[in-house]
């Protein structure tokens, strides 16, 4: 591998889009991916006739202008076939009200709140002025944060008068928001925030940036929108795989990264790798992009390797980042009520947010007449690291167990309904994604955390960059898409070069 390759490790949506980008702009990239398979979280499994989604299951961002499709564009491949999401989500707080519905049409949407939360007016056109300036400003491609005075300089170029002003709340939180708009005392509204905010954003609302949940509370509407892939989640890491391979990208799946050192003489990188075989190899190369979870530079840069010990008390004083406990079923769809929604989250008391997707029928996840569903909710770690293999196996039934009865009970199932069922652990996520202890999503969006105060895309070692879902703007396959592309606009100026690639408004 010659002196002026890229190396990217990690081939989930973060690291395939900064490989497939730069293989496009003529680079020498090597993509190494731990798994035989691509796509990382947002990538599938297959048991029996069924396909099921292993974590992301909706997709931000495949409108016109929107950043998938700003990049599918650029790299010249199919958009995927998708439909839009409406209602994005059915959201039920199971206090005997009516599930509040997230409309695609602002409008119907403005209805349902108006409806849903009276007297909250205020408080939606407040994160409806913030939501525009904010997207207006991400589609001008800002760097964040800023390391040096070439992010400085991008930064202006996409910072506008309305953002100065809306800047002057980055220290505020959702819930100080509700304070403003005197609906600090709606308890409903407040525990529909929670539960929305903690599926965006790790946090409920009296710890999520007003800057951040404005925009995710508005992330179902038109012109943006959530969309269903047809096929499944693996469409958008093939799309990405075949323009990789296309641009001349060398792809190395099955190949772990077990050690990188930076030889300060050569100003190159020392990878070392386990392949399928069980070999070990060393590959070189001037830049390295690490899409992993940033924790994980801990365990692969030796002590010696380059990173000073103040960077790594930075990421060890990372907000501990959640893991996930992931439901997949399968069902008649004959015993589904009536129209049903396909995505609907459910308020319990023990679990918190229980977040739905069932397929739909022809979408290739099950044969017709039969319907997949993935249910998720959030949990701490640390309850399923060090567990002996008895009391793992006894929680996982207890788990199993209560998502199941909620399913009975909200969609009207019976035990004899269920064609499938298994569970997925924080252990079975790092198994998957080699995620540490399984943390799944990123960090948290809290105000002291979020894109001007979280951790950099360009490390302070010299030719190491990091992208994915703990680096700006956050979590989601939109989300590390965006991260990918600023951090090819980084090592592209590191070289004399610009990466533009345009908006399809
Ligand atoms: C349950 C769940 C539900 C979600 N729902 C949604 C949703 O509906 N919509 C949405 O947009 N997002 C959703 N997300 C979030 C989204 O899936 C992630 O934010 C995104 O896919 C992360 O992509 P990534 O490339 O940053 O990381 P990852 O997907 O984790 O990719 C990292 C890759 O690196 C590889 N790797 C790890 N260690 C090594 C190593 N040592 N050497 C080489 N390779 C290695 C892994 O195998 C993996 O393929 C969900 C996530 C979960 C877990």
């Amino acid at each position: 591998m010659s002196e002026e390759s890229i190396t990217v490790v990690g081939g989930g949506i973060a690291g395939l889009t900064t490989a497939a980008l730069l293989a496009k702009e003529g680079y020498v990239v090597t993509l190494l991916e731990a798994h035989t398979q691509l796509g990382g979280c947002a990538g599938t499994f297959r048991r029996s006739s069924y396909i099921f989604d292993v974590g992301a299951t909706q997709v931000a961002g495949l409108e016109k202008g929107g950043i998938h499709h700003r990049l599918f564009n650029y790299l010249e491949i199919p958009i995927p076939d998708a439909k839009i999401l409406d209602p994005g989500c059915s959201v039920d707080l199971c206090d005997g009200t009516m599930p509040i519905n997230l409309w695609h049409s602002p409008l119907k949407w403005r209805e349902e709140r108006e409806q849903q939360f009276p007297g909250s007016d205020f408080f939606w056109s407040l994160c409806t002025q913030i939501h525009k300036s904010n997207w207006a400003f991400v589609d001008r491609d800002p760097v964040l944060p800023i390391s040096n005075f070439w992010d400085l300089s991008q930064l202006i170029k996409a910072i506008r008068p309305g953002n100065l002003v809306t800047g002057v709340l980055s220290k505020l939180t959702i819930a100080d928001l509700l304070k403003i708009s005197g609906c600090e005392k709606d308890k409903r509204l407040r525990k529909f925030l929670d539960l929305q905010l903690k599926l965006y954003s790790q946090e409920p609302a009296n710890r999520t940036a007003a800057l951040y949940g404005a925009t995710v509370l508005q992330m179902a509407q038109a012109p943006r929108g959530l969309w269903h892939l047809q096929g499944s989640m693996q469409i958008l890491s093939d799309s990405l795989e075949n323009s990789f391979l296309r641009d001349g990208g060398n792809l190395l799946i099955g190949h772990r990264v077990t050690s990188i050192l930076k030889d300060k003489n050569l100003n190159t990188f020392s990878i070392k790798v386990i392949d399928k075989a069980n070999n070990l190899l060393c590959l070189n190369s001037s830049d390295l992009v690490f899409s992993l979870p940033p924790q994980l530079l801990l365990d692969l840069v030796p002590i010696e390797g380059g990173l000073s010990e103040r960077y790594r008390q930075q990421i060890k004083n990372l907000p501990k980042a959640s893991g996930a406990l992931v439901f997949y079923g399968a069902i008649s769809r004959a015993d589904l009520p009536v129209n049903c929604p396909s995505h609907l989250q459910i308020f319990d008391e023990n679990l918190g947010s229980l977040f739905i997707s069932i397929s739909v029928d022809g979408d290739q996840r099950a044969p017709i007449g039969i319907a997949t569903l993935i249910a998720s909710v959030f949990t701490d770690i640390d309850n399923w690291s060090n567990v002996d293999s008895e009391t793992y196996l006894s929680k996982k039934d207890f788990i199993s167990a209560k998502i199941l009865d909620i399913l009975n009970n909200k969609l009207h199932l019976s035990g004899k309904s269920w064609l499938h069922q298994e569970l997925a652990t924080p252990k079975s996520f790092e198994r998957w994604t080699r995620r540490p202890g399984g943390i799944v999503g990123g960090l948290g969006q809290h105000p002291s955390q979020f894109g001007p105060f979280g951790l950099p895309s360009r490390s302070p070692l010299n030719g190491l960059w990091l992208c994915g879902d703990s680096i700006y703007p956050g979590e989601g396959t939109a989300g590390v898409s965006q991260s990918a592309l600023m951090v090819c606009r980084q090592i592209m100026a590191t070289k004399g070069r610009r990466l533009d690639v345009p908006i399809l408004g």
